[in-house]
């Protein structure tokens, strides 16, 4: 991504066919979408890239096999294209997982979830493919292109439920219901789609706040904004005004402009999460795993670590900006899994948590309040400001193509949506690496998987100094040369926006991150330093800002996060 000063200057200077209010993966997707359809497109997002939501889902790119259960048919159907889609455009990012669902004590898997997982696989396909399976992750070649798509779901005996999830040892499945969904890192698929963006021309910044609309004739020609690091007021000017903030979309609203019963109203419900290290809860596919109140949770492997979630309550605190996990959630989480899996994990067991929060359309009688967490919503008011929100991960392209569509159509332009046929990132062959002393195997594919051809040059920087080829937590790969990349080329501005963001390792390795002067947390502080010229003094208040967030967000539960011990 260009700097972040270069894009403030554009912004400042240029006028915009389309400006987006908001950086998660919606916001990234309609400026994607309306750029490569010829627009020129300004994003400025309030705090970082894919804080919000975009940052604290499950990571499924995924159907939704629950949704079934409530005959969100169309709904499914259009996720399950999408997922093929997305599996294809971004197949480094983007990857088939295989799912469980056990049966035991000699019982077979329910032949109920049989016939929904068969409708999961009609939905999912739109011709027909060729027979295939085994050891290939559930991938399989068209007979007729160049593409992938997951296989169908099967049933598997005994051995093969234990050998995908070694943690159900103890409990001695009988047999199991084996689907195939896809898995990514939400904030690293946000980011790629904005890289795109960027080359179709797109001008984004992180760290700057909307804090109205320009009106002109009566109507949004564009937004009034706040620079949070170098704290000026300015205009970006633009002819369409898309509003793409997800949970915070009704507070876009400034009463002059147009009335209160057009937009949403957004009552949020809290999502949690808990990660938990391989070796206690050993999962190499994913498993729906029963829990209270008849709902149901995933258990899945992710970048190393093993991912439980998630619930699902009401979130009364005004504050969106940092949701902490509960403590109830959390042990509404391990309750679900001890029992399946017959263990004793506890909350100090957790190597990290966290929380985000979906949309419900709030009406003013709780009986009749709308969940649009996971149906789109597209509201256009009388200033003519787009309002998209709601949705999901897996269908961001579908929101983005229905906001800009509109956009499209009321100017009376010929320019269809492009973004079916546009790859994000490259993926490349770990051979194209070049090699680096101290960095292994686990390191270069975990790298190809999040940056696919800018894994490369990561290598480069980390081979340049041997500090940076080391690793940021031990027992994960990550480096500290992508702390050095998130500075240069992807606007981190903070500790925080490395360990949570550009890198995952404040939700897998909490614990130790937020420990007393633990090491982690001051390699990336250092490496930070040097690219974007902290002094000593910075260096340390950077840090005290990382225990801030950690604490803040209950990263690690149970546990206030430690402060650090003074300047560097
Ligand atoms: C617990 C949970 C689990 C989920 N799991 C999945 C899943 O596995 N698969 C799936 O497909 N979907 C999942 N979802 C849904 C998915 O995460 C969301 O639909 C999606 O991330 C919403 O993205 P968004 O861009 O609309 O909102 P956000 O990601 O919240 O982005 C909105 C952005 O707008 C910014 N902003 C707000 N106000 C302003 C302002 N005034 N000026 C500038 N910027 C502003 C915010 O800082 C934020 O970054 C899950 C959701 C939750 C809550």
């Amino acid at each position: 991504m260009i700097a972040r000063a270069d894009a403030l200057a554009t912004l400042e200077r240029d006028e915009f066919d389309v400006v987006v209010i908001g950086g998660g993966i919606t916001g990234a997707g309609v400026a994607l979408d309306a750029a490569s359809r010829g627009y020129s497109v300004a994003l400025v997002e309030r705090h970082d890239y894919a804080e919000g939501t975009s940052s604290r889902s499950s990571k499924l790119i995924h159907g939704g096999l629950r949704y079934l259960q409530n005959f969100d048919l169309g709904l499914v159907r259009e996720a399950l294209l999408e997922r093929q889609l997305l599996v294809n455009l971004a197949p480094h990012l983007v990857r088939p997982l295989p799912l469980l669902i056990p049966a035991f004590d000699g019982r077979r898997p329910d032949r109920v979830l049989g016939v929904g997982l068969n409708m999961y696989d009609v939905m999912a396909s739109d011709r027909r493919r060729r027979r295939g399976g085994g050891e290939d992750g559930g991938r399989r070649r068209r007979v007729d292109e160049e593409s992938w798509s997951p296989d169908r779901h099967r049933t598997v005996d005994a051995a093969e439920t234990l050998r995908l999830l070694p943690a159900l040892a103890a409990r001695e499945p009988t047999a199991a219901y084996l689907f195939y969904d896809c898995q990514t890192d939400d904030v690293r698929l946000t980011l790629t789609i904005l890289g795109e963006a960027e080359r179709y021309g797109a001008v984004c910044s992180n760290a700057v706040e909307v804090t109205g609309l320009v009106e002109r004739d009566g109507r949004a020609g564009g937004v009034l904004c706040r620079d949070a690091i170098g704290g000026g007021e300015f205009e970006i000017r633009a002819t369409n005004v898309v509003n793409a903030t997800g949970v915070w979309a009704d507070r876009i609203r400034p009463e002059e402009l147009h009335r209160e019963a057009e937009v949403p109203t957004i009552r949020p419900s809290r999502g949690t999460h808990i990660t938990v290290s391989r070796e206690l809860l050993n999962v190499v596919g994913g498993a729906i795993v029963p829990a209270g109140g008849g709902r149901s949770i995933f258990v899945l492997p992710w970048l190393g670590r093993t991912l439980i979630g998630t619930t699902d309550n009401d979130y009364d605190s005004a504050d969106l900006d940092h949701v902490p996990p509960s403590g109830d959630d959390v042990e509404y989480l391990l309750d679900a899994v001890n029992e399946f899996f017959a263990t004793s994990i506890g909350a100090s067991d957790l190597t990290g948590a966290y929380a985000g929060v979906r949309p419900l359309i709030a009406t003013g009688d709780p009986k009749k309040s709308v969940d649009i967490s996971r149906k789109a919503e597209l509201y256009e008011t009388s200033s003519g400001l787009v309002t998209i929100t709601g949705g999901k991960l897996t269908t961001w392209r579908r929101m983005a193509k229905l906001a800009v569509d509109r956009i499209v159509e009321r100017e009376g332009r010929d320019a269809p949506c492009r973004t079916a046929e546009i790859p994000l990132g490259m993926d490349i062959d770990a051979a194209e690496l070049p090699d680096v002393a101290g960095v292994d195997d686990e390191t270069r594919r975990m790298l190809i998987g999040r940056y696919g051809h800018g894994a490369i040059e990561v290598m480069r920087i980390a081979g340049g100094d041997p500090a940076l080829a080391r690793r940021i937590a031990p027992d994960l790969p990550d480096l500290v040369a992508e702390a050095v990349v998130a500075a240069r080329q992807e606007q981190a501005r903070g500790v925080a926006d490395v360990l949570l963001r550009r890198t995952r390792l404040g939700l897998l390795d909490a614990r130790n991150l937020t420990a007393a002067d633990a090491p982690g947390p001051r390699a990336v502080a250092d490496a930070m330093a040097a690219e974007l010229g902290w002094d000593g003094t910075r260096v340390a208040r950077e840090l005290e800002d990382w225990y801030a967030v950690a604490a803040a967000e209950g990263l690690a539960p149970g546990e206030p996060a430690a402060s650090t011990a003074g300047p560097a």
